[in-house]
């Protein structure tokens, strides 16, 4: 049984997509968009889709691509009042365009839009002051002012028994010695640790998976769901068997929010008491479902969804 809603901080962002696969954006192209976007936006769209209480710290600009936002997030049921308006920077943006070989080109505007100007107004203050339970995003301390804002936030849930999710969203390259110290203190604060494929290693500085694991643990998390693509995924947990749940077999037409899609409907099955079997189902069903759409949050799924989508759906096992 949840107490209190589930809350994230960070950007949000409009995503501008190339319609052609190809390398960059030196020539004129059609694109696509925009589509509300933003990792911490994503997960917590999804959170409110499938009924859980959700609500959002950010900022816009005062134009569409903020409006659009703002409306997709109302529409679908988060909190909207902490999203601040400002009058003096504009939205942020991605534009994305995918390469041949998988990769993808982007050219962004976040750390000098609204997205990278995050402001604890009153009705920020008062979210956090209802909340239950936080998920962090390692993309949001880019941001200027990040960490202190989430140690406020975290000390404040925490105090009303509150908890705490994370997903580390890093790449090696970008790890600088600043981010390591940042996440190996989150990590002590984490109840919930969602990386994706080498990201479990490298948050537990360790290369083999069983001693990642049990380093990761002895830092006090109590469950690790590591996300591995297509293959799937798998929960660990003190004292408890490692469970493996296969990916589903769908045709990918846009990976991006797959991973945010997951992480939000892991943690509100578990907040909703569902097992850790069932609820790695449901989330692989919605990473799956949302990458078979174009645009990072188009492929948000209710339960009910999700439930149709795994009667009909192959899995790779
Ligand atoms: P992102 O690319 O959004 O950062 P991520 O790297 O955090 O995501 P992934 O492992 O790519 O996480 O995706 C999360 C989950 O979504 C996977 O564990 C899987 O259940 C599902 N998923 C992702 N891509 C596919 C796919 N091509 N086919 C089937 N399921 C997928
Ligand atoms: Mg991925």
């Amino acid at each position: 049984e949840e107490r209190g809603p589930t809350i994230t901080i960070g950007e949000i962002l409009v995503e501008i997509m190339a319609t052609t696969v190809g390398d960059g954006f030196l020539e004129p192209l059609s694109l696509i968009g925009p589509y509300p976007s933003g990792a911490p936006a994503i997960f917590i769209d999804q959170v409110a889709r499938m009924g859980g209480s959700a609500g959002m710290i950010a900022s816009v600009g005062n134009d569409d691509f903020g409006r659009l936002n703002i409306e997709r997030l109302r529409k679908d049921g988060v909190d909207v009042s902490a999203i601040s308006v400002l009058d003096d920077k504009p939205t942020g943006s991605a534009f994305v365009r995918y390469r041949a070989d998988g990769g993808r080109d982007f050219v962004f505007n976040i750390a000098r839009s609204a997205a990278g100007d995050l402001r604890i107004t009153d009705r920020a203050e008062a979210l956090i002051e209802r909340a239950g339970h936080i998920h962090i995003m390692g993309s949001a301390f880019a941001i200027p002012g990040m960490e202190a804002i989430v140690g406020t936030a975290i000390a404040s849930i925490r105090s009303r028994g509150g908890s705490v999710s994370f997903d580390p969203n890093v790449r090696k390259e970008l790890l600088s010695e600043e981010s390591r110290v940042l996440i190996d203190r989150l990590l002590h604060e984490t109840d919930l640790l969602l990386p994706s494929g080498e990201e479990l290693l490298i948050a537990a500085g360790i290369d083999d998976e069983v001693s990642a694991v049990n380093a990761l643990m002895a830092f006090g998390i109590s469950e690790i769901v590591l996300k591995n693509g297509k293959a799937g995924s798998s929960y660990f947990a003190r004292g408890a068997a490692r469970v493996d749940c296969p990916g589903f077999i769908v045709e990918e037409i846009d990976p991006t929010g797959a991973g945010d899609c997951f992480g939000a409907t892991y943690l509100t099955c578990r907040r909703l008491g569902i097992e850790p079997a069932r609820a790695l189902q449901f989330a692989n069903a919605a990473g799956a479902r949302n990458v078979t759409r174009r645009g990072p949050m188009e492929g948000v799924s209710t339960f009910a969804e999700l439930e149709t989508f795994i009667a009909n759906t192959p899995t790779g096992a």
